[in-house]
């Protein structure tokens, strides 16, 4: 008879976990326990839409409280500080700082990820922010003020995308860069120089190579002061640095942690009662032959349909191919696969002037990944190429007179399979 199973984290993976359980019949409780005084709610317009004031806080939640109610799932705030897998129980700090212990037959692990801090002089100065949550997001558009300054630091997405929506909201936007282009990590320079142009054409004035050493201001921030001495007038500072899997409960739990939670193709742990899913898992990804942590919203979905599976004693794993998007002003990025160790790139469109283009990775003359820039059709055929590991010529992708569905031959055949990456994305 199944009993109770309780998931950590009010997350993206949590939403989609308690309602696969359901659908796999588990009969027993559900109980979710979260941090944050939401339900699951999601994440990706807090530096878009919502920040931006298109979307209300409203239209965030993944379900509405009714569907929970009618699922029999049930929801507690307050934070999960130690898991005792001997005796399956595990300790809430409600939010009065009041601790009880809880009981589990299943536990699932869906902490996600928490952002990077910078440890530097300034940095507890009022108006320097992060954005990994609602809050956060709350707190960034209270202090929105048109025509004032604001300093992103770093140019990633996550900086990319609030940079376009301040911007868009009339601030003055400068965004800091420590390494030699934006997007460094995640794309090819010819993706990044198209990212610098939009923005730039846009208004905000982007800056590479410039690490920062501090802030200044009295009480509340004023400047960002660079490691060369230059300063940057800020009335609002967002970091984007990166973020860090929540994996400490885990650890301490003795559960196997390797940059991430490490989970099985079922998201089970080492501990048969205790799967993981979404931004803190590390599990390994059969098209690429490796064990990857991603941060992305598909992929928390996908695994807790497994792990809810696992947890119902059904065996079930996936050929997941990563994908990811980001918006930013009128542009709709949508990426299929993962770039990295890539031999070959081939552009379709014009980068230089236009907004739609795609960038499609090549390796041994294999496509792994794809950039498309308001190109839907180029995407979802480079998720079939990818995901069905077809062969193509990788020349032809350049060429805009051939059709983008005639850039599949007819007897494509299928490649054997690749191997070995160590991307985290
Ligand atoms: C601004 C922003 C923009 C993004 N844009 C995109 C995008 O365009 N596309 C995309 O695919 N992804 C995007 N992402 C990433 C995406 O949001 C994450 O990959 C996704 O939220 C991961 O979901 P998750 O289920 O792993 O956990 P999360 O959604 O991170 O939730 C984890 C929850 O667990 C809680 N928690 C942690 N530890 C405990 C504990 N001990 N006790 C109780 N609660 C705990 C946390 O507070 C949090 O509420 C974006 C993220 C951000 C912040």
């Amino acid at each position: 008879m199944n009993r109770t199973c309780i998931v950590i984290g009010a997350s993206h993976a949590a939403a989609q976990l308690t309602t696969s359980l359901r659908q796999e019949g588990w009969e027993g409780d559900i109980l979710v326990i979260g941090d944050e005084p939401h339900l699951p709610y999601h994440r990706p317009p807090l530096s878009k839409a919502f920040l931006s004031g298109e979307k209300t806080a409203e239209s965030l939640p993944i379900r509405p409280a009714a569907f929970y109610q009618k699922n029999d799932i049930q929801f507690r705030q307050g934070r999960v500080t130690a898991i005792n897998r001997d005796q399956q129980t595990l300790t809430l700090v409600g939010g009065g700082g009041e601790s009880e212990q809880l009981s589990y037959d299943k536990l699932a692990l869906c902490t996600g990820a928490r952002v990077r801090k910078v440890e530097l002089p300034g940095s507890d100065l009022d108006g320097i922010h992060y954005l990994r949550d609602m809050a956060d997001a709350e707190s960034i558009k209270r202090s929105v003020a048109e025509g004032q300054h604001a300093v992103i630091i770093g140019g990633g997405y996550v900086g990319l995308e609030t940079a376009a929506s301040l911007r868009q909201l009339g601030m003055q936007v400068t965004l800091l860069e420590r390494g030699p282009r934006i997007l460094g990590r995640v794309t090819a320079l010819e993706v990044s120089e198209f990212y610098h142009r939009v923005h730039t054409e846009s208004g905000v004035c982007i800056h590479t190579h410039v690490p920062v050493a501090g802030f200044s201001g009295n009480g509340r921030v004023q400047k960002v002061v660079c490691a060369d001495g230059t300063e940057f007038p800020a009335h609002l500072v967002v970091v984007g640095v990166g973020v860090m899997p929540n994996t400490e409960l885990a650890e301490m739990a003795g559960l196997n942690v390797d940059s991430g939670i490490v989970v099985d193709e079922g998201c089970r742990t080492n501990d048969q009662n205790i799967v993981a899913a979404g931004d803190c898992a590390n599990q390994l990804n059969r098209l690429y032959g490796c064990r990857i942590r991603l941060e992305s919203v598909p992929n928390a979905t996908e695994q807790a349909k497994i792990a809810a599976a696992s947890v119902c004693g059904k065996s079930s794993a996936s050929e997941f191919l990563p994908w990811f998007w980001s918006d930013q002003y009128n542009l709709k990025l949508q990426i299929a696969g993962l770039s990295q160790g890539y031999d070959q790139l081939v552009i379709r469109g014009d980068r230089f002037t236009g907004r739609s283009f795609a960038a499609f990775y090549f390796k041994e003359g294999r496509l792994i990944a794809a950039d498309c820039v308001n190109r839907p059709q180029e995407y979802l055929l480079s998720k079939r190429i990818i995901a069905q590991n077809l062969a193509v010529q990788p020349d032809r992708f350049a060429d805009e007179s051939v059709p983008v569905k005639e850039l599949l031959l007819a007897d494509s055949p299928v490649l054997v399979t690749v191997g070995g990456c160590s991307q985290t994305a």
